[in-house]
């Protein structure tokens, strides 16, 4: 098989990439290793910057987005027992759209078989060849088959755990890396948020996250060791610990019910760069992961995709190298920003086991700065609603 490019992982950045391909009339295929079904189980993330909404309306996927997604305007800061609510709108002229990673994902899937264009799930041992020169293509085995699919490029969409930046030579590349002492359990529950808007809690006991995907579904997280296991928590000692993280108000207003979905995730901050390795281009979790907490991980993927689109569509249209050449540069120079966020979002929330008194002062004030200065205010606001791409 031959196509212009091919594209290694059928998640967000790899299906919204494939999308704009296809309706530019770029011929690609996506190979995923596990199957559409798996894909759609997992659930990730949900809150969507501007850009990332305007990205699923050029690729022609955003109807639902529109009709069952919520306009958040505002988010509140819960500490010292009170809430603080961040204008969002007020501040930035913008919202954020609350609506989760798996529905996004259904909707490019949906848009994609509609379209006519190849994804061949279940693909074992993909490999990437020869991205160093003109020719390369990726190898994979399917129905006990070895299969070879020949390219001008390769867009390394395949997530942290994926093999494109694993196929990088050491020398080539450069990582960053700060991880966490500590996971966020999170729960996924068949009940109404707690409040319309989302709730980022710093408490003694650790933080806590409001989040939702409905008005009828609920995503909570509490901090907790990175060594706990999931079977640790019962429903009710979730709902308990929740409930004792949160403002009075917060906590008489929570539903609890059972979850569907309950899993332990560590917190990671991760760059590799560059990003463009001759004709292999890495984007989303491939090159970068952030921590949730300022919830830029997909954005930051869909924002990848906007440039290496750019660069791909240039490049069929007239022929020019200019906007491949300048991709790594570019989207990196929007990673480190939302990095920075989300790194600084998760020092000011999070307890951490060696803050020390100090420490704990520092973060009270840099919390009591924020809700009374707009200006700082401000400059988280423009940071959660999406700096420009
Ligand atoms: C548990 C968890 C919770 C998260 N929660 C949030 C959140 O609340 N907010 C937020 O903003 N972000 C969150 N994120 C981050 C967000 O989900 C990611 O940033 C986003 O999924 C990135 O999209 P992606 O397409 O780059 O990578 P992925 O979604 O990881 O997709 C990569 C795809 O590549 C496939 N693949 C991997 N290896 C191979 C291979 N060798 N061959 C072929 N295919 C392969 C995978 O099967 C997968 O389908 C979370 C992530 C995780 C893991």
């Amino acid at each position: 098989m031959r196509v212009q490019v091919a594209i290694i992982g059928s998640g967000p950045a790899g299906l919204l990439l494939g999308q704009l391909l296809t309706n530019a009339g770029i011929d690609n295929v996506i190979l995923d290793r596990v199957g559409k079904d798996y894909i759609l189980g997992r659930v990730r993330a949900g809150v969507l910057e501007d850009g990332t909404v305007r990205l699923l309306d050029e690729a022609g996927a955003s109807a639902r987005l529109h009709a069952e997604g919520l306009q958040h305007g505002g988010f509140s800061l819960a500490f010292d027992g009170r809430n603080h609510r961040i204008d969002l709108a007020g501040m930035t002229g913008k919202k954020v759209t609350v609506y989760g990673q798996t529905e996004v994902t259904r909707d490019l899937m949906q848009e994609r078989e509609r379209s006519g264009a190849k994804t061949i799930y279940e693909a074992d041992n993909v490999n990437v060849h020869d991205f160093g020169s003109t020719s390369p293509y990726t190898t994979y085995e399917h129905g006990g088959k070895t299969r070879r699919i020949d390219c001008d490029f390769i867009a390394g969409c395949d997530g942290f755990h994926g093999v494109s930046r694993r196929s990088v030579p050491e020398s080539a590349i450069s990582t960053y890396e700060r991880a966490y002492p500590f996971g966020w359990l999170g729960v996924l529950a068949e009940v109404p948020p707690v409040a319309n808007e989302l709730i980022y809690a710093n408490h003694a006991r650790g933080f806590a996250l409001c989040s939702m995907r409905s008005m009828t579904r609920s995503r909570y997280y509490v901090q907790c060791p990175l060594d706990d296991k999931v079977e640790a928590w019962s429903d009710e000692r979730f709902w308990d610990e929740l409930r004792r993280r949160l403002p009075l108000e917060n906590a008489e207003a929570v539903t609890p019910g059972p979850s569907f979905e309950k899993s332990i995730a560590p917190l990671r901050s991760f760059v590799a760069e560059p990003m463009r390795f001759g004709g292999l281009f890495l984007a989303g979790d491939a090159a970068h992961i952030v921590p949730p907490t300022g919830a830029k991980g997909l954005n930051l993927a869909a924002s990848d995709v906007h440039y290496l689109f750019e660069g791909l569509h240039e490049y069929y249209a007239d022929r020019s190298m200019a906007g491949l050449d300048a991709y790594s540069q570019r989207a990196l120079q929007r990673v480190w920003k939302a990095v920075r966020f989300s790194w600084s979002m998760t020092m000011m929330m999070h307890r951490f086991p060696d803050t020390g008194a100090f420490g704990q002062k520092i973060q009270e004030a840099e919390l009591d700065y924020l809700v009374h200065s707009r200006a700082a205010a401000t400059a988280l606001a423009e940071n959660y609603v999406g700096l420009p791409f």
